[in-house]
């Protein structure tokens, strides 16, 4: 008997301090996650646009969600060119808060009326990291351009009848559709073309679709829905999914 009451605020006692933990644990992630954690008091160094191979890229993107003296700091060096743009304050769901104008990334030039801070970082680097990289490997030549559809529209999500209501990332100047690549070498690579090409081409866009997962939270293509046949969707909203 006496054992069983003993057994009973042992327990107790240990499962207020796992509790405890188990919510800081939580709260510390989802504060990382929604982009609240100053980067003077994260644990982790500013992210690089200029370095590959960095580690734990996603919290450190997120520190760079609202602070826009931070990221005047960060997007720039010899692989970006992007320029801070004027606020849209938010009306119906729709402007931005802290975006840029860009005309290259990773090395690649490419033409961005609006993006976010955080959203341009993750696609310097994805292109650095990843698909400079790949391209190099594959075809013995660097990417010069980087074609896309545009970032900011105000609208919802389309293509997924379960999301129908929700404004999509693009709403916020979050989000980018990229379209196809060109090399320095002068081939010409386009998703609508060649995702299912079983030659170099196919295997680079497959190759580099995956490799995206790292640098946005979402990161849509072909095999997605038939709404993303010729373009690859990435965002960093709250939102998780790679396919
Ligand atoms: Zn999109």
């Amino acid at each position: 008997m006496g054992r069983g009451v003993d057994l009973m605020r042992k327990r107790r006692s240990i499962a207020l301090p796992f509790f405890l933990t188990v919510l800081i644990a939580a709260a510390t992630i989802a504060a990382f996650w929604f982009g609240r954690v100053p980067n003077a008091l994260s644990p982790f160094p500013t992210i690089s646009m200029q370095k590959q191979g960095q580690w734990f890229i996603d919290p450190r993107l997120a520190t760079l969600r609202t602070d826009r003296a931070l990221c005047n700091r960060v997007l720039s060096g010899p692989h970006i060119q992007a320029s801070p743009i004027a606020p849209r304050p938010e009306k119906k769901g729709c402007g931005w808060s802290n975006a840029f104008r860009v005309s290259k990334a990773g090395g690649a030039s490419i033409s961005i009326r609006h993006l976010s801070c955080e959203t341009t970082a993750g696609l310097n680097l994805w292109i650095l990291d990843a698909v400079q990289p790949i391209s190099q490997k594959m075809f013995g030549s660097p990417v010069s351009a980087v074609q896309n559809f545009g970032t900011y529209d105000c609208r919802n999500i389309v293509g997924n009848p379960m999301w129908k209501g929700l404004r999509s990332q693009h709403a916020s100047a979050n989000a980018i559709d990229i379209s196809g690549f060109k090399l320095a070498n002068g081939t010409k690579i386009s998703v609508s073309k060649h995702w299912n090409d079983k030659g170099p081409k196919g295997r680079f866009l497959r190759h580099i679709h995956r490799k995206s997962c790292r640098y946005f939270r979402v990161s849509l293509g072909p095999n997605f829905n038939p709404a993303h046949h010729d373009h690859f969707h990435f965002d960093r909203g709250l939102f998780w999914t790679c396919k």
